[in-house]
């Protein structure tokens, strides 16, 4: 079986030129007011800081601004709160992304919730996430979103179909896995205490990979045929799921990089 590639760089390629468009629309709106996107990143996590940057330059290449908060891994959460609070009340900055996670000591439910609704683009806030569960109007979690834009780019069924996520992460498995439920898959989710993992891996028609653990999600527990996607991404330029064991049986993977 020769699988389909699930390009999703080519796709926000795609995205990118529309959302440009968009963006050009708001600044003739506003008489040329550029849209700010505020990020925080607390801590040193390799793969976080990656993650922050390509969210940055994905607003450049759009025409946004990206505000870049940076804090060090000591940062408390009172600190956390008031640097949220200062972005909440700056009219300039439409969207705050507080990456996921942050250190131990910071309370990040707390933090998540101090963003103002109307500024929570990646859906992290009760309320936010809420509503999205609901399927009513509301930001999706960011990668989320983009999972269920390739599906439905690349005409994969979902509905009737079996999905299982492994990880239940307020900003991946979690979202991915209402997105997927509201779509009308039945779904099984996964985290670090499920029993006989392999198995319910094995039941899927769709695998997501959201573990943060290297090709932890071996080939062998994938059946033939499944739509594989993989939200992992390590330094050495793998994901969650071990793909080569995989490519030659499934019908359709997400590549790691560029899924
Ligand atoms: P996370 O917050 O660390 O969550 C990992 C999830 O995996 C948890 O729910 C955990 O279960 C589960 N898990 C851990 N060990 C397990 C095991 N042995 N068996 C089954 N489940 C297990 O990670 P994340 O932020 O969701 O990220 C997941 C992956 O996606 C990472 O590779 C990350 O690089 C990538 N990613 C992250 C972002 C981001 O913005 N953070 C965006 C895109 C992609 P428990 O809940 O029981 O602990």
């Amino acid at each position: 079986m020769t699988a389909l590639v699930l390009d999703g760089k080519k796709l926000a390629r795609e995205m990118e030129v529309e959302l440009s468009t968009r963006v050009q629309e708001i600044k003739r709106r506003t008489n040329g007011v550029t849209p700010v996107l505020a990020t925080i990143l607390v801590g040193d996590d390799p793969s976080s800081a990656t993650y922050v940057k390509m969210k940055g330059n994905a607003c450049q290449r759009i025409g946004m601004e990206s505000l870049r908060v940076v804090l060090p891994q000591a940062t408390t959460t009172d600190e956390l709160l008031s640097e949220i609070d200062e972005l909440n009340s700056d009219p300039r900055v439409k969207g705050i992304l507080l990456q996921h996670p942050v250190p131990s000591q910071i309370d990040e439910r707390k933090c998540f919730d101090r963003i103002a609704l109307e500024k929570d683009v990646d859906g992290v806030t009760v309320l936010g996430f809420g509503a999205m569960a609901m399927n009513e109007p509301a930001y999706g979690s960011a990668t989320p979103v983009g999972i269920m834009a390739l599906l439905q780019h690349y005409g994969i069924g979902i509905e009737g179909k079996h999905a299982v996520v492994v990880g239940r992460s307020p900003i991946l498995g979690k979202p991915i896995a209402m997105m997927l439920l509201n779509a009308n898959a039945t779904v099984t989710i996964c985290h670090s205490k499920t029993q006989t993992l392999s198995k319910l891996v094995g039941l899927a028609d769709i695998v997501v990979g959201a573990v943060g653990k290297p090709q932890f999600i071996k080939g062998s527990w994938i059946k033939a045929g499944a739509v594989v996607i993989d939200a992992g991404y390590h330094p050495d330029g793998i994901g969650d799921i071990e793909l080569s064991a995989v490519i030659e049986k499934c019908s359709a993977y997400t590549p790691v990089p560029g899924g």
